[in-house]
């Protein structure tokens, strides 16, 4: 890789036009990272390129939707002919059946649920149908996960949350935090401790099975089933917040994956191809609470817009159509990085941890093993963002902060990945 000095100047100029316009110039705080982003003007395939004509290899993927890569001809060629047939109807349309019913063939935990259009909205409704459900108003979640930035959630969140020191929010009353109970993940005495203390009162228990917001962090071998079988005992409903592990982990989710059958599921990201859609579903009993059926009230103007529906329902198809194949290539690209990782940090004799799983990794610069957001936090943050500006002068983009995750599409070809064990390898030796 032949490497020259990157103009940036153009990128540099609509930054400091985006500063006085929009908090941070960005209109969602992970994107800002000093000192200042690049602004992109299109993207295609595996690659994002920018307003100097920089080009990247992206392992962002929009934070995680694009699981086929950037602009895929299918999808953009199903939403050019939906274009002309409506973008809004506000009446239901058949395309939410067909995605509907996709969705819940494939998973079993789902006999009915709603379209909306971000993940804050399906994470925010799950819970609601939790409580309404349960007539119960606690809820426990984990440290370091992320669920959207709504008020009953941003508590020690991970994400931007806690990459602008902010896991916390301010805004949100103290009554509606009172009922969020916060424990560290991959610890089942705390979580045992905090049901007996709070007899009869949670209504749900909501996490990532697979935490994608405090960079990566696996759940232990058994604990999500251990959660399965303590929430199943106490009645307490199980919500998976698979907004970022559906469709990615494999067809089916992290359930599909780790086998567990939670109550309530939500979905975001890769389901809406690139275009803002997302869903939550569960049993029956507890979705037939949500109105009109129920007290429960759920609405959106947008929610099942056909632009974003046949997107979402393109991509499905392409992911069902390859399935067998596809899941296992994008995992052998993810270890195929991570021995290339590995080679580096052998010949440096430096410890890090490279987390992975299906197409997604993080890398953490700290000798002790990542299995929770305190031992995330510990990791080096300078060393993270040194590495990050070095992989940008050599073409390659990973999300900028350490409480995210890489993603990796099968829009990455052999040539890329090859190229970006190479970027990974300078940037190491440079920073370490
Ligand atoms: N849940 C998880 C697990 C997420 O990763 C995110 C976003 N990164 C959300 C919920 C919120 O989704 P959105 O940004 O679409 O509101």
């Amino acid at each position: 890789m032949v490497k020259t000095k990157m103009k940036m100047s153009n990128s540099k100029n609509l930054f400091e036009k985006a500063k006085k316009l929009m908090p941070g110039g960005v209109n969602s705080p992970v994107r800002a990272f000093d000192p200042y982003p690049f602004f992109t003007s299109h993207s295609q395939g595996s690659k994002l390129y920018d307003v100097d004509n920089n080009s990247y290899i992206d392992y962002c993927l929009a934070y995680g939707p694009l699981i086929l890569g950037h602009t895929h001809p299918k999808i953009i060629e199903a939403v050019k002919d939906q274009l002309t047939k409506g973008t809004l109807h506000g009446t239901p349309s058949e395309l939410e059946i067909k995605i509907a019913e996709l969705i819940i063939k494939h998973y079993p935990s789902i006999d009915m649920l709603r379209l909306i259009n971000s993940g804050t909205e399906a994470t925010m409704h799950a819970i609601r149908a939790a409580r309404g459900y349960t007539a119960k108003e606690k809820i426990i979640k984990f440290e370091g996960c992320y669920h959207g930035a709504h008020d009953s959630v941003l508590v020690k969140a991970g994400s931007g949350a806690t990459t602008f020191s902010a896991p916390n929010s301010l805004g949100i009353p103290s009554a509606t935090t009172k009922n969020t109970i916060v424990i560290p993940f991959n610890n089942l005495e705390v979580l045992d401790t905090v049901i007996k203390q709070n007899p009869d009162e949670i209504a749900a228990v909501i996490l990532e099975p697979v935490i994608g917001n405090s960079g990566l962090i696996l759940p232990k071998k058994g604990y999500l089933q251990e959660i399965r079988n303590i929430t199943k005992e106490e009645g307490i409903l199980l919500i998976f917040d698979e907004v970022i592990t559906g469709f990615r982990l494999s067809y089916g989710g992290a359930q599909e994956y780790y086998n567990i059958v939670p109550d309530l599921t939500t979905l975001g990201k890769i389901i809406g191809g690139g275009f803002p859609l997302a869903a939550y579903g569960g049993k029956k009993e507890i979705m037939e609470k949500i109105s009109p059926l129920g007290k429960v009230y759920q609405a959106s103007t947008f929610s099942g817009n056909p632009i974003s529906v046949i997107a979402g329902l393109t991509t499905l198809k392409i992911l069902l159509n390859e399935k067998d194949k596809l899941y296992n290539q994008l995992e052998q690209n993810c270890l195929k990085i991570k021995s290339g990782v590995h080679d580096t940090l052998n010949d440096l004799g430096i410890t890090a941890q490279f987390n992975n799983i299906a197409s997604m990794f993080q890398l953490f610069f700290t000798s002790i093993p990542v299995n929770d957001y305190n031992s995330a936090c510990k990791a080096d943050r300078s060393k993270f963002r040194a590495f990050h500006q070095e992989l940008m002068k050599n073409h390659v983009f990973i999300p900028p902060s350490q409480f995210e995750t890489c993603f990796i599409s099968s829009a990455h070809s052999n040539d890329d990945l090859n190229k970006t064990i190479e970027a990974f390898d300078l940037a190491l030796r440079k920073i370490l």
